[in-house]
């Protein structure tokens, strides 16, 4: 029976650093065969998981030996995360690995959101040549509102300032005086003066009960009119019904999510033929450096509690 449950795709490399020391079982399908997966933690010490395996009280009690969860990534709302505390299981995210991943993400998005690119290939190639309506805004001299100042945000920062965008943000856990904002020319605000004065709005919250419909139709309606909103976050953080209406009325001029409120988005969802909406399969983390890096240091974290335990 193994020591080492992966349950979801992990950087081989890093996988395989772990099979010389420990047993391991390395399925990245199993967070989907759901009848075998709490037979295969029965013995298991530690579980390494991304965003889809459900850590609650159902697999955590099939696993009583468990001491340590290694995340695959830093969002922790597939995870119960006191349940692990009254069970002593320690719980390693892989903060920082993957936050330049989603800052490239962001970036190519912002371009092309204010450019209008690549948005009407299938017109181009059947003969419309819709060069007026493509016409574009340039990023340099936009103004940038950035919701949460993590490290991501920050990441997204330091980007966008070397394109020549202007920053602003709002963080209720980070105070005003803090070095960051400075040191990164990020002017603090309220939430209500970033969604009003900015040309786009990224967010980079966790999703919290705070942060829970956080872009709703009220703040939508207070964003300038041909604004664009980028989720890179969590679902659940805009309220999409909400979001549809915005850019079908043209109040947005266009948005980006990489993240739903149900994932995978249901066929048909009220999202879908919405106007210069673009969407990608919460790919946020998913590049090759990001996936060795957040490999590394997630197999690092659960070899020391072993190691120590
Ligand atoms: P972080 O913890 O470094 O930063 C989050 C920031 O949000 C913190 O500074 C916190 O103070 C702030 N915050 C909390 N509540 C807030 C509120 N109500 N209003 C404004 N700010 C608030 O996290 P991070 O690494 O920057 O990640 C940000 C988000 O990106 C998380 O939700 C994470 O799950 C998500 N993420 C998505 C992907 C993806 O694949 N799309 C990949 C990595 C991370």
């Amino acid at each position: 029976m193994a020591d080492i449950v992966i349950s979801e795709p992990m950087d081989l490399a890093a996988m395989e650093s772990l099979t010389g020391d420990f047993d391991v079982l390395y399925d990245p399908e199993l967070v989907n065969k759901h009848d075998v997966l709490p037979a295969a933690v029965a013995s298991a010490r530690a579980l390494i998981v991304r965003n889809q395996t459900q850590v609650r009280a159902t697999l955590l009690d099939a696993a009583p030996d468990l001491v340590v969860v290694g995340r695959l990534g830093v969002g922790l709302d597939n995870i119960d995360m006191d349940a692990c505390a009254a069970r002593g299981i320690q719980v390693f995210p892989a903060t920082g690995a993957n936050t330049i991943s989603v800052a490239e993400l962001v970036m190519g998005a912002l371009f092309v959101l204010f450019r209008n690119a690549y948005l009407a290939s299938d017109q181009v190639l059947d003969g419309s040549w819709p060069r007026l309506s493509l016409n574009g805004r340039e990023i340099q001299g936009q103004t940038l509102g950035l919701i949460g100042f993590g490290a991501i945000s920050k990441a997204v920062a330091v980007r966008a300032a070397a394109m020549g965008m202007k920053l602003r943000g709002y963080d209720p856990n980070v105070a005003d005086d803090d070095p960051a904002w400075n040191e990164l020319a990020v002017a603090p605000m309220t939430f209500d003066d970033v969604l009003s004065t900015s040309d786009a709005i990224s967010l980079h919250v966790p999703l919290v009960e705070s942060t829970r419909n956080l872009v709703n139709a009220d703040a939508l309606a207070k964003m300038k009119t041909g604004a664009v909103l980028l989720n890179t976050s969590r679902g659940g953080i805009v309220d999409e019904l909400a979001l549809a209406e915005a850019l079908t009325s043209g109040k947005l001029s266009g948005t980006f999510l990489d993240v739903f409120e149900t994932e995978p988005v249901p066929a048909g969802s009220h999202l879908s033929g919405v106007p210069n909406l673009i969407v990608s399969p919460h790919i946020g983390a998913l590049t090759a450096e990001a996936d060795a890096r957040v490999g590394q240091l997630t197999a690092a974290n659960v070899r020391r509690v072993l190691e120590q335990g």
